[in-house]
């Protein structure tokens, strides 16, 4: 569940607004978008994927709202982490080939 939007970090350019299939995000002019509405989050990770910023921090629990501190997360480098793993992002690579489930699938074909 979506549980952070960094203020340190988002250039308030609404992307993630825009991303959500759920509208979870309210943009807000001149600022940086609102988690407006958590309980729609569907944990599908596409706001932090498309976050350019690395501003967002979706938990990985999908029953309910986990509390989690910006610093937190920063410190245990958690926004963005989605997106580093599938390689978006200036100088990242996918790091799909070092999935197990990768592997047990190309054994299989
Ligand atoms: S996509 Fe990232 S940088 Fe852009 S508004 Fe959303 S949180 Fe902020
Ligand atoms: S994880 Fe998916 S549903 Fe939740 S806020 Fe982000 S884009 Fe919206």
């Amino acid at each position: 569940m979506i549980e952070i939007v960094s203020p340190t970090r988002c250039t308030g350019c609404n992307i993630c607004v825009q991303a959500c299939p759920t509208h979870v995000f309210d943009a807000v002019p001149g600022g940086i978008p609102v988690i407006a509405r958590q309980d729609d989050c569907q944990t599908c990770f596409m706001c932090e994927l498309y976050c350019p910023a690395d501003a967002l921090y979706v938990a990985p629990v999908a029953d309910g709202p986990v509390a989690t501190a910006e610093h937190e997360a920063i410190v245990q480098q958690w926004m963005g982490s989605y997106r580093s793993a599938i390689g978006w992002g200036k100088g990242r690579r996918s790091t799909a080939a070092q999935d197990a489930s990768f592997e047990l699938l190309r054994r299989a074909h």
